[in-house]
């Protein structure tokens, strides 16, 4: 088989949308396509380097890494270079034809067709190579794979437009070639300063040089008259021997042959720096480079510790979450370096799920060069930093909600979903953890407008023992659900709690500083020193006088319910359903169902409101027939009012059709 012939393939569905969603939302912005591929360029040697620590035939003849910048004005291109990893003719065909990401092609059905819309999504996306063809309309790799021969080097190919071309080439350089054919109207991006310019804005933190060719045009406006005159002495007095002439020619020559490279950025690690030497924006460059993440991060930590144990570690809190921050695979973790070589990405051993979003670099001094994930794992020092970091985040996070109010809210609608994973899974920072969460409550107009454990305690009367709290399908289910009358009555705040999690984190937390919570519709409700004797005593007279309805109702409704109760929970309502403290809730019941789980069996007790007009016609009900049907449309009712779903609710539309026929007649 010809090894040189050339193939055209096609990109996989999503890469042309994403290139099309890539090229429409950095319009404003083309310029980080340069970013985009320094910090590729930096990746592939980061991993060269690290690969060669093993292995040190891979650095071939040239040991030092760096990242060359080019330009050719004429033609309209820039070229990134770099002498990292390199890429075979398989990865080639894998990473710049796939996208690996998985749940990309449902990311991608979200988007509306309305490009500002959509150009939002690609924040939560991250950008990369592909943003090449934001500003050209020719892109060409040249790569080869460290280790492989010249002759198994790839050309890559393409107009961005569904197809790409790869062949098999001879390249003697180890690395990567990105060349860009520069759009007609973008061809100023060929140009020195203003690829230095760019350079120096978002690439100086990298800690490879990055190299550009000394631009002759700089010698000339650093020329001095006195350069000048000695260049015309010079050329005069070579007027006068042809020997000394050529010579001169052939110096000049091979001074043109041998490009002066200068580095143009820092080409220090930025974390090794000291803080006060970083501005803000060498910070959030920073994290561009690391996450991919198209929009500045919310806050950062930047932590030096020595002692017994000696790391960096650079911390971010990224302002919106990504598209797949709920799906099992996707990768997490930060970005691991041993004395500043890079390690591996993704280095998951050092944050707990609950904190999986969080973006960011650990550098340790004591952890061998060649660690792998499975030492990280059984690693003492790697458990001691993971809880130093762990403490450091939820810091930054109880300091973030005290200073800023307004940015901690959005952080919490973004994250605060992930955030109520922690009191199960990390239960010695409950405590903390649980300070960060934030309720809708009864006591708030909407459910945007949310409180926090230490406000709702700060609220709390003398009487009041405990945090009062229930679980719903939805925010309105909840605020409107009937438990809650009494509460409204005696001006309770009670928290009302509507994500799918809750009813399973509140399994976990069941205090918090030393106040237990209740769920105000699960089991007896106790209100303790709220309650005053008067009513207690009401209550009990009631209970008396109506045992022989209770009794009556509970036989009617054997099957549906555990028990038959006198309430005190409810002043408007004519009865509601309780369950017992243990018992699942309907959030639970739905998840185990999702989980193709069965939820056990349990039967709610019915609270009636003894007072309410609708229970005493009950009462004075004669016929068993009518007794029944309207004791059924009771408790279904109750069911409907909680937000919850009718065993059988085609029984119960007869029942009211029934009703409302009686009534017409009547
Ligand atoms: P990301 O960098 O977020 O994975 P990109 O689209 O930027 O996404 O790149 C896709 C993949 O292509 C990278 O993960 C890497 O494997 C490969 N790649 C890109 N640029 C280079 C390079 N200069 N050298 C080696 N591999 C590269």
């Amino acid at each position: 088989m010809n090894e040189a012939v050339k193939e055209t393939l096609g990109f996989q569905t999503e890469v042309k949308q994403l290139l099309n969603l890539m090229v429409h939302s950095l319009y404003s912005n083309k310029e980080i396509f340069l970013r985009e591929l320094i910090s590729n360029a930096s990746d592939a040697n980061d991993k060269l380097r690290f690969e060669a620590l093993h292995n040190k035939e891979l650095l071939e003849n040239q040991p030092e890494l760096d990242i060359r910048i080019e330009f050719d004005k004429e033609r309209g291109t820039v070229a990134i270079i770099d002498n990292g990893i390199g890429m075979s003719k398989e990865d080639v065909i894998e990473h710049l034809g796939t996208i690996a990401k998985s749940g990309t092609a449902q990311f991608l059905t979200n988007l509306t067709g309305d490009q500002k819309q959509d150009a939002q999504l690609i924040g939560q996306f991250g950008v990369g190579f592909y943003s090449a063809f934001v500003v050209a309309d020719r892109v060409e790799v040249f790569s080869r794979k460290a280790g492989l021969s010249a002759g198994e080097g790839v050309h890559w190919e393409s107009t961005g437009e569904g197809e790409f071309t790869v062949q098999t080439i001879s390249k003697s350089e180890r690395g990567t070639r990105v060349l860009l054919h520069l759009k007609a109207d973008e061809v100023s991006f060929a140009d020195g300063w203003q690829l230095r310019t760019i350079i120096r804005k978002y690439s100086d933190h990298i800690a490879f040089p990055v190299l550009m060719e000394k631009e002759k045009q700089e010698d000339f406006s650093a020329e001095t008259d006195e350069d000048a005159e000695e260049k015309d002495a010079a050329t005069v007095v070579d007027q006068g021997s042809e020997e000394s002439s050529s010579e001169k020619k052939e110096a000049v020559a091979t001074e043109e042959q041998v490009p002066e490279w200068e580095t143009v950025n820092k080409a220090t690690a930025l974390w090794v720096r000291g803080k006060t030497d970083i501005s803000d924006e060498e910070y959030k460059e920073f994290y561009k480079h690391i996450s991919h993440d198209f929009e500045e991060p919310l806050i950062w930590g930047h932590n030096k510790v020595e002692g017994n144990l000696e790391y960096t570690s650079l911390l971010y809190i990224p302002k919106r979450s990504p598209f797949d921050l709920y799906n099992r695979d996707t990768p997490r973790g930060l970005k691991l370096y041993v004395q500043r070589v890079f390690i591996m990405d993704d280095a998951e051993q050092f944050l707990p799920l609950y904190l999986r979003f969080i973006k960011g670099i650990v550098d340790s001094n004591d952890l061998p060069l060649n660690v792998s994930r499975e030492i990280l794992q059984n690693d003492k020092s790697v458990e001691t930093i993971k809880s130093a970091l762990v403490k450091r985040v939820l810091d930054m996070l109880t300091k973030l909600s005290k200073k800023d109010a307004d940015a901690y809210n959005k952080f919490w609608s973004e994250f605060g979903q992930v955030i109520k994973e922690g009191p199960a899974e990390d239960f010695g920072n409950r405590e903390k953890i649980a300070g960060l969460l934030r309720f809708s409550s009864s006591k708030q107009a909407s459910s945007e407008q949310t409180v926090s454990l230490d406000d709702y305690i700060d609220k709390m009367s003398d009487e009041q023992k405990k945090i009062y709290y229930i679980t719903a399908e939805n925010y309105a289910s909840a605020a409107n659900s009937p438990h809650l009358e009494i509460f409204k009555k005696k001006d309770i705040e009670v928290l009302l709690l509507s994500d799918r999690i809750d009813e399973w984190m509140t399994g976990y937390l069941t205090e918090y500083k030393g106040k237990n919570f209740q769920h105000v519709a699960k089991g007896d409700l106790d209100l303790g020193e709220l309650q005053d004797q008067e009513e207690k005593k009401e209550q009990e007279d009631l209970e008396s006088a109506s045992k022989d309805f209770i009794e009556r109702l509970k036989e009617t409704l054997n099957d549906k319910v555990s028990d038959v109760k006198i309430t005190h929970r409810l002043t408007d309502s004519p009865c509601c359903l309780v369950l017992g403290a243990y018992d699942m809730g309907v959030q639970m019941r739905q998840i185990m169902q999702a989980a193709g789980q069965k939820a056990p069996e349990s039967k709610p007790i019915m609270e009636v409101n003894i007072t309410h007009p609708l229970v005493e016609k009950l009462k004075e009900e004669i016929q068993e027939d009518r007794f029944a049907d309207l004791a059924f449309i009771l408790f279904d009712q109750a069911a409907l009012a909680e937000g919850g779903q009718l065993d059988n609710p085609s029984a119960y539309v007869n029942r009211i059709h029934k009703l409302l026929l009686e009534l017409s007649v009547n």
